[in-house]
């Protein structure tokens, strides 16, 4: 039997019914704040990737998925080396939304000088080649916005409250989110900041982990994220973002807590929270459910400088991105099974001399928008009112040799097994009555 790749997954049945009800929220939550939506293409050159992301960062020197096409994987096979490849033939399947959308944006000129900002959202699958494990795949889903071109600090407390409703509406408690906030500085205080920490773990470099001094080189933020319980331990005496802000960053931090705070909405300021990627300035965000033990389930932030990187002209971005695989865990860790299937149906049943009548029945309660079923392989009545009962079919049309030859038929309502006769002629009506 073909086995699909590691750390992928099939959709379908209720986790299929998951990921679009997912997207649903998605489009009425984000819709209602006036994001559109956007779709990019999966691949990308990695370009695109190094400039957004970082080429300091694990997603693109360790988790990148390269594509090359079977006649450059030849050619390559024959050079022993890809150092003469085109920009344009180095692809990768992308490993996060925000790089391709911003790359989009400067690419189709999404936010003109002078425009209003471009409000984006998109969901689709993400590729990182990571060790897969519960809640950590190779091939996952992401649902994010970006919000190009709005420098306020209510933007970023509006995203927030926004990913706050979108959780909300999923079916979280909202007492079982914990929203934990920080602010990473800008192209003004950051350098400085950065240099700061490597010092800090150059000073305490007996006791980091190997990962952990070469991150001190190439992304010493990183080490606040280092999973080693002992440079963990380290790193809580390192110097803290928020207390190296520079005053526009520290005003634009107390905004935003201000409008969070106007807006009702709990969190915990996390001094150590910084995100993975380079691209982040300012506000950065993280939401994970609590105990439910599958990590967080969304984060996200603002990347002033990231249009730029992309070819495009100074211009401020934020945004967030949630995982549908965590999300569906976390979930059902608060006992919320998000692809539960609530819609009706209506069954029609029949004896076996009029199986023809069938057809133009269940197309006439198609036609009026009832989702119909029926019985495709010669059951008895006796099993087709089982096969009803299984679909969770809520009324039974029942056709019979008499009620037929009436012009009729019987709606057997599966609840209260109350029955009545109606006519054919008006049986979309009467079923769709039975149904409101
Ligand atoms: P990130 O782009 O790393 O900030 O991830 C945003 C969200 O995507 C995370 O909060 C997770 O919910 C989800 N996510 C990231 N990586 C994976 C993965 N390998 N497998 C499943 N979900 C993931």
């Amino acid at each position: 039997m073909a086995q699909r790749v590691q750390g992928t997954e099939d959709l379908f049945g209720s986790y299929m019914r998951a990921w679009q009800r997912m997207q649903d929220v998605a489009r009425e939550v984000f819709g209602t704040y006036g994001f559109d939506m956007i779709e990019t293409p999966a691949i990308e050159q990695v370009a695109t990737f190094v400039h957004g992301i970082g080429e300091s960062t694990d997603v693109v020197r360790k988790e990148m998925f390269r594509v090359f096409s079977g006649a450059l994987v030849e050619s390559l096979l024959a050079k022993g080396s890809e150092s003469g490849l085109k920009a344009k033939q180095r692809l990768a399947l992308r490993p996060e939304g925000t790089a391709g959308v911003v790359r989009a944006a400067v690419q189709n000129n999404l936010v003109p000088q002078g425009s209003a900002p471009a409000k984006l959202w998109y969901a689709g699958p993400m590729f990182r080649g990571e060790r897969p494990q519960k809640g950590r795949l190779r091939q996952f889903h992401q649902v994010g916005v970006e919000w190009l071109g709005a420098p306020d600090p209510a933007a970023d407390a509006e995203c927030i409250v926004m990913l706050m409703q979108f959780f909300e509406r999923l079916g979280f408690p909202s007492q079982s989110l914990r929203l934990s906030i920080n602010s990473m500085g800008d192209g003004a205080c950051r350098p400085a900041y950065r240099e700061k920490v490597r010092a800090f773990i150059l000073d305490h470099a007996d006791q980091m982990c190997a990962d952990c001094l070469e991150r001190a080189e190439l992304n010493p933020l990183r080490a606040f994220d280092c999973k080693n319980d002992h440079c963990h331990a380290v790193m809580a005496g390192a110097p803290l973002a928020p207390n190296n802000l520079c005053e526009d960053c520290a005003e634009h931090y107390e905004q935003v807590k201000r409008y969070l705070d106007e807006a009702g909405v709990c969190y915990e300021e996390d001094p150590t929270l910084v995100r993975g990627l380079d691209y982040y300035t300012r506000t950065v965000f993280e939401v994970e459910v609590v105990g439910s033990g599958v990590g967080a389930i969304g984060g996200g932030g603002r990347y002033d400088g990231l249009m730029e990187l992309e070819g495009g002209k100074p211009t401020p971005g934020l945004g967030f991105a949630v995982g549908f695989e965590r999300i569906v865990l976390a979930l059902e860790s608060q006992g919320v099974l998000l692809g539960e299937d609530s819609q009706e149906c209506v069954y029609v049943a029949c004896t076996p001399d009029v199986r023809s009548s069938v057809f133009g029945t269940v197309l006439a309660l198609r036609n009026a928008g009832i989702r119909t079923e029926a019985d495709y392989q010669g059951r008895s009545l006796k099993s087709q009112f089982k096969q009803a009962d299984k679909l969770g079919a809520t009324i039974c049309v029942v056709l019979g040799t008499d009620e037929v030859e009436r012009g009729a038929a019987t709606l057997r309502n599966m609840r209260t097994h109350e029955q009545v006769e109606v006519s054919l002629s008006d049986l979309a009506k009467r079923v769709a009555e039975q149904l409101a």
